[in-house]
């Protein structure tokens, strides 16, 4: 029970319709411009992935948003965000409304804040045991809570996001401006990093967070005793992570060889990092509840 706010349809016009006129219209955008990036919807889910959900939930926590973010379900379902463009701090749009020429949409958000930034960070030290369950498919609560937190998490509140509309209903949220919202949410499906690049936020220095209590740890405990070198297997006892099989060939390696342990826990550590970034990014939540 869809109602339209602000104007509305002339006539009862069906789903498949909206989505013929707004694929025409995509048809008629791509012959002029290849480069245009439509929102397009599979499915009844808006958004399917971790990234992708905890946008749109994020969005729909805040009571500003919350009534008016609504209008732009149908929109963005039915294929009318025409194009969508996530930049650094910016986002920019097309979207079909009920006129024939697209609005223009852009949506500009703050970059996270390096007092937050700061908190998410120490608050992700020592969460090691985490990236263990990440690597094991699962997105882990820990990180979930700290990354989700309203106002102190990841993302964005409605006093960080900004919006502009081309079409009259300036007064409020329009639909155009709700559909390319979740337009967003959508696009981080298919590439969260883009979430990254628009809060302006590295998230290998978040992961680094997590490994780095440890790695100091075992830094510091060698000092003591004077242990200055270091296996593979030692490592991967210390990150809880198995190291990632060398992709230089391993015949020419002593089995029992030690690294200096400086050097090697350095090594250790970025390759933690980048093997849990590549697995953050890739985080499915459907595979959270795997049968066993
Ligand atoms: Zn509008």
């Amino acid at each position: 029970m869809m109602s339209y706010w602000g104007g509305g349809w002339p006539r009862y016009v069906t789903v498949a319709e909206k989505k013929a006129k707004a694929g025409r219209k995509l048809k008629q955008l791509l012959k002029k411009n290849k480069d245009i990036k439509p929102v397009i919807i599979k499915g009844y889910s808006i958004a399917s992935t971790w990234w992708g959900k905890a946008w749109n939930q994020n969005l729909e926590k805040y009571a500003d948003y919350h009534n008016r973010i609504g209008r732009g379900r149908s929109y963005v379902r039915n294929g009318n965000v025409l194009d969508l463009r996530i930049c650094s701090g910016e986002i920019k749009s097309l979207v079909q409304g009920t006129r024939s020429k697209p609005y223009s949409v852009v949506i500009k958000i703050k970059g996270l804040k390096k007092d937050v930034l700061k908190k998410i960070k120490s608050a992700c030290e020592g969460k090691l045991d985490s990236l263990q369950e990440l690597l094991d498919g699962k997105f882990p609560e820990a990180l979930n809570d700290i990354f989700t937190a309203k106002g102190t998490g990841l993302f964005p509140s409605p006093a960080e996001i900004n919006f502009d509309c081309s079409c009259p209903d300036w007064a409020d949220m329009c639909k155009h401006v709700a559909a390319a919202l979740y337009g967003i949410g959508a696009r981080l499906d298919e590439d969260p990093e883009l979430f990254f690049k628009l809060r302006k936020v590295e998230i290998g220095g978040l992961i680094k967070q997590a490994v780095e209590g440890r790695a100091r740890k075992l830094l510091n405990k060698a000092g003591e005793k004077k242990a200055r070198r270091i296996d593979d297997s030692e490592l991967e006892d210390v990150f809880g992570i198995e190291m990632d099989r060398d992709i230089r060939p391993v015949a020419k390696k002593k089995k029992k060889a030690k690294k200096p342990l400086k050097k090697a826990v350095k090594k250790a550590q970025k390759k933690v990092v980048k093997k849990t970034v590549r697995k953050i990014m890739k985080r499915q939540p459907g595979k959270r509840k795997r049968p066993r």
